[in-house]
């Protein structure tokens, strides 16, 4: 027995490497994970002593660095209190406290909350509660969604079926998923003029499928894990006009950018438009235990519980009481803190930053967002030497596809942004350097 300890104790990555699962990962993955022992402000700390400084807020997620004086007090205060109760038929203070910031904050007149365990899950309930308002009206027709190219809405079924047929990841579930209607990934640029060549696509789908269409899903103005591309506020005023003028119920997949991420507090605040149904998560608890919430309407809500009757959804760790406290300090931390000069800062960085990789053959586009900042490639980053290299340079980012990106904690002070910004940079012209002679010509 303590011989065996021993060995574990010694080998425990040997064995974590053979038996534990990572996110889209081989078994046993054809990398070993970096081990992290602890984590503290925007720094990582590994297990051999050494710090990265974090560019990705942990998937979106932790907004204010890590090991946070303010939520693990809210996180201590709630377990001595309980940790989680089971949510039919009880109800918590820290559920409503929560409901009240995500009503207040949110676009009137979403004000009917959904709590559930994961984004991908909130995708779930927003598809349903579509499909569940439209068959209290007895258009039962309309079972169908239409969505955008180059989204992400989460990992699940229901969710799978709305992510880019081809970058979504998804593609061997694909005979397995309802069919969907998508329409071309929104091309309108963030800033510039509205040219209405840009939404003709999406029009024609809504026009012609409108009857069999239940709602709209997209994520406004950022399109993360499918391409992280940004699009102008004026296709979401388009799309909602659209939705209206079709009796098309509108969903908001807001589990990426919000919190501040894009600079304002929801990404849909830009276009002064509020959907039906709006999805958040990720940031929602600072990065600190999975929520996510779906908020509704009245009228979504009172549709489907017209004669009685119930929305058909209920996780066993509904609105968890530790979860739902961490979430009212975190927002309450956000607030509280000048968040919007922090998220312009960063952004401002990224931009002079990065402009110089533009003049590069293998750099394709480099564009930033709030505290979002993406080199984009011609082809596909060889993650066997880049992801090694960025942390030999003393950096986390996690790129994808052709993608190097970070979106780091706004707490960053300017001095590790540069360090973030610089291994962006040395990746792109050691990238840049590789590249076969031949792509410079052509
Ligand atoms: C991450 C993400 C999801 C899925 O959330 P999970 O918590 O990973 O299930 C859904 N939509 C968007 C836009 C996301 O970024």
């Amino acid at each position: 027995m303590t011989d065996s300890f021993l060995t574990f104790e010694q080998n425990w990555r040997a064995f974590e490497h053979e038996h534990v699962w990572h996110p889209y990962a081989a078994m046993p993955a054809s990398m070993q994970p970096v081990p992290v022992a602890s984590a503290q402000g925007v720094r990582l700390i590994l297990e051999d002593g050494r710090e990265l400084i974090d560019g990705m807020s942990s998937w979106w997620a932790a907004i204010h660095g890590y090991n946070h004086p303010v939520l693990n007090k809210a996180v201590r205060s709630q377990l001595e209190k309980m940790s989680h109760v089971m949510f039919g038929g009880l109800t918590h203070r820290p559920a409503a406290e929560l409901a009240a910031l995500l009503v207040g904050l949110t676009p009137e007149p979403l004000d009917q909350v959904f709590f559930a365990d994961s984004g991908s899950v909130s995708v779930e309930v927003a598809i349903k509660m579509a499909f569940q308002y439209w068959q209290a009206k007895g258009r039962t027709e309309k079972q169908a969604l239409l969505t955008v190219r180059g989204g992400y809405h989460g990992d699940t079924f229901g969710a799978m079926a709305v992510c880019d047929p081809v970058t979504g990841m998804h593609h061997l579930f694909s005979h397995a998923l309802p069919r969907h209607y998508f329409a071309p990934a929104p091309d309108c640029p963030f800033s510039g003029d509205w040219d209405d060549a840009c939404i003709a696509g999406f029009r024609a789908l809504l026009q012609a499928h409108h009857k069999q269409i239940a709602a709209v899903i997209l994520e406004p103005i950022v399109q993360g894990a499918g391409g992280m591309r940004f699009y102008g506020p004026e296709y979401l005023r388009r799309v909602r006009a659209l939705c209206d003028e079709h009796d098309v119920l509108l969903i908001f997949d807001e589990i990426a950018t919000g919190f501040g991420r894009t600079g304002t507090l929801f990404a849909t605040d830009r276009a002064g438009v509020s959907p039906d149904i709006m999805c958040v998560g990720k940031a929602l608890t600072g990065g600190y235990m999975t929520l996510a919430a779906t908020l509704t309407t009245r009228r979504i809500s009172g549709q489907i519980s017209k004669n009685g009757g119930a929305f058909m959804h209920g996780p066993t760790f509904m609105a968890n009481p530790l979860a739902c406290a961490t979430a009212v300090a975190s927002i309450k931390l956000l607030l509280d803190s000048p968040w919007r000069s922090r998220v312009a800062e960063i952004e401002a960085g990224f931009k002079a930053g990065l402009e110089d990789c533009r003049s590069l053959e293998a750099v394709r586009d480099v564009r930033a967002l709030g505290a979002i900042g993406v080199v984009e490639f011609k082809d596909d980053l060889d993650m066997n030497w880049v992801q090694p290299g960025l942390v030999d340079k003393g950096v986390w980012l996690r790129p994808f596809g052709r993608l190097l990106y970070a979106m780091p904690p706004y707490v960053i002070d300017s001095k590790d942004l540069d360090r973030i910004i610089c291994a962006m940079r040395e990746v792109a012209a050691e990238v840049a350097a590789k590249a076969p002679q031949s792509r410079n010509r052509g």
